[in-house]
């Protein structure tokens, strides 16, 4: 069955440029108070920087026309006075803005942060680490440079182009005339640019999330890598991932390499024709040497803010496609939403449950299986089977694309995160030790526990000597860059903080299997101690686990093909009793369900067959 909950892209979502732009302006209406007064700042600076050039038109007219050494002074000082004043205002004017800048950073990367973390599992796992973490580096490193240099230079030099202009057309309006003649040029290049430039971007950025990506997954399954002689395909690939990003940088590259120079003519150009207008009129006795001199000096003032104003005008495209991206995270639909309807007991449930990880291949087929409170089920089967995938399931990780997994009635998916998780969990290999202290390591299980509950989970898993052996006790730092565990250690602190979480049923997957023998034995214990009361699914590797359960599950092809306790299925002599028959090296007795290769399979054959 296809199953239309299922998204067919494999990238995270990319908000449109409308609701970049929604999104935008909703930041500057709450900062709005903020950007009024950097605004006023900004504005003032600038009109303190509109002084020098009146000041110095009417210095050359009056040396021109004869002055006095006292009014030379006078007009020196107030220029010292202004620059003075500009000084300060800019400076002012800046560290508003700047702070402004990084406030807004912050409650974008706050928002971005808490999006992430809240993302389905599912979906990350689909899109795959390459995108996620490209949005978190690349696009909001991008983004932090727009919102702390970008905005704020972006308003100073509107601000100061739109004040500039109207002080050369207030000291000689007919002189100020040339201004307009780089508009044309301006224009028609920025559009042509604007237009071309936001899809170059976007594909920079998504290049970025596959080189990203190719990168991590080479370096993360490094092993892998070099057990399977991967290694040259690997490079090859990275090749091809890097060459991606070199053509598409290369194309945004090469339309700034056009609209840079058109932009520089435009705003030389007005110079020029205002000095050789201004010439022709003081020739003319229409206007005086020092205004011609003024409106120049303001027009060619006008460079540095429209410079800044093209510049960011890029950066800013760069920064709207990576704001595109990262808002986009919110548009991922969420798999569960809370009904706030409490189980009415312990016992999980699954009703004719399937799932797929593409649409149209299912790999779990319509599968149905009651737990009963306290019980332990061995779930075993080939490889490929479906047994994680069932395991994440019922422990709540996915929601079933079809079919209904439930806790005392309710629907796993309707349950609230944290109070899923006192329900029901999910153990595996994957432990990871947070950066922070051990309690912090503690506390995400159960914020509220004390330090007393935290020593009791500890010692329940039997940690609690080599966490008391720490310098600082619960108090030590560890995680990457503090205090390193053992992958045992790690994986008793996982084991404490499922205590904390004190969930009623647990769900194993593989939980010890790659660990070193003797590592296993003593966390066997710890989590022995753990699954202690609890209802637990095992999905198991070795048989002994099997035969050590109160039923067993065998899954195939994505159903349970058979059911009940070790004795009933060993007795019903199916594909269960095949496989313990021949991990037990019997002989096969002379029935015709299983293949007659099954029984001279040794143990070591054992994984192959689970
Ligand atoms: P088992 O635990 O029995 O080995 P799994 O539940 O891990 O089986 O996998 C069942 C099938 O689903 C396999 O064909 C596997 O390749 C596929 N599968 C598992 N995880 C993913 C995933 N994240 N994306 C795509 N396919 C997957």
């Amino acid at each position: 069955m296809t199953l239309t909950t299922e998204p067919t892209t494999h990238t995270l979502p990319i908000a449109d440029m409308a609701s970049v732009r929604r999104h935008t302006r909703g930041l500057l209406h709450e900062h709005r108070a903020t950007l009024s007064k950097v605004i006023g700042l900004h504005a003032l600076a600038a009109l303190a920087g509109l002084v020098a050039p009146r000041l110095v038109g009417a210095l050359i007219d009056g040396v021109t026309h004869g002055t006095t050494q006292a009014h030379i002074n006078t007009l020196a000082s107030w220029l010292a006075a202004s620059i003075l004043l500009q000084t300060v205002l800019v400076w002012a004017a800046r560290r508003a803005s700047f702070i402004m800048g990084e406030t807004v950073f912050a409650q974008l990367r706050e928002q971005f942060i808490s999006r992430v973390t809240g993302l389905p599992l599912s979906t990350v796992e689909r899109a795959g680490t390459g995108d996620l973490l490209s949005r978190t580096t690349n696009d909001v490193e991008a983004l932090s440079q727009v919102v702390r240099f970008g905005i704020p230079s972006l308003f100073v030099a509107v601000v100061t182009t739109v004040l500039t202009v109207a002080a050369a057309l207030v000291a000689g309006p007919l002189i100020a005339l040339p201004i307009v003649i780089g508009v044309p040029l301006i224009w028609v290049s920025t559009r042509t640019y604007l237009r071309l430039a936001p899809a170059g971007y976007l594909r920079e950025r998504a290049t970025y999330a596959v080189a990203n990506g190719v990168i991590t997954e080479t370096v993360d399954g490094a092993r892998t890598v070099d057990a399977l002689r991967l290694g040259s395909r690997r490079r090859r690939r990275i090749d091809e991932a890097i060459g991606s990003c070199f053509d598409a940088e290369t194309y945004t590259l090469r339309l700034r390499m056009i609209w840079f120079p058109q932009v520089e003519l435009a705003y030389l150009l007005p110079v020029a024709a205002t000095l050789a207008w201004g010439g022709w009129l003081v020739a003319g006795g229409h206007a005086t040497i020092g205004t011609v001199t003024a409106v120049v000096l303001y027009v060619q003032q006008m460079a540095g803010p429209l410079d800044d104003l093209l510049m960011w005008l890029d950066e800013i495209q760069v920064g709207a496609t990576s704001l595109a991206r990262v808002i986009g995270v919110a548009d991922v639909p969420p798999d569960r939403s809370s009904t706030g309807e409490a189980p009415s007991g312990r016992d999980i449930s699954a009703e004719d449950v399937r799932y797929c990880y593409r649409p149209g291949h299912d790999v779990l087929k319509g599968v149905s299986l009651d737990l009963q409170p306290g019980e332990r089920l061995a779930v075993v089967g080939p490889s490929g089977a479906g047994k994680s995938t069932l395991g994440r399931l019922l422990a709540g990780i996915d929601a079933p694309g079809a079919g209904r997994v439930e806790v005392g009635g309710v629907r796993l998916v309707d349950l609230k995160l944290d109070h899923l998780r006192g329900e029901v969990a999910l153990v595996t290999q994957e432990h990871h030790v947070f950066v922070g202290t051990v309690a912090d390591n503690l506390l995400l299980a159960r914020p509220t526990a004390t330090p007393g509950e935290l020593w009791t989970a500890l010692r329940a898993v039997d940690a609690d000597s080599w966490a008391s052996g720490m310098p600082d006790g619960l108090g030590t730092i560890v995680g990457s860059g503090g205090r390193n565990l053992t992958e045992a250690q790690s994986q008793q602190l996982a084991l404490a903080r499922l205590v904390l979480a004190d969930p009623h049923t647990l769900v194993l997957d593989e939980a010890t299997s790659l660990l070193d023998p003797r590592a296993a034995r003593h966390l066997e214990r710890s989590l022995a101690a753990v699954v202690k009361g609890r209802t637990v699914v095992a999905i198991a590797h070795r048989l002994q686990t099997a035969h050590d359960a109160d039923r067993v599950a065998v899954v195939e092809d994505g159903n349970i093909s058979e059911i009940g306790t070790h004795e009933e299925l060993v007795a019903a002599n199916g594909a269960y009793a095949a496989l313990w028959r021949s991990w037990r090296n019997e002989p096969e007795p002379p029935l015709p369900e299983t293949g007659p290769s099954d029984a001279h399979r040794g143990p070591d054959d054992l994984e192959a067959l689970v």
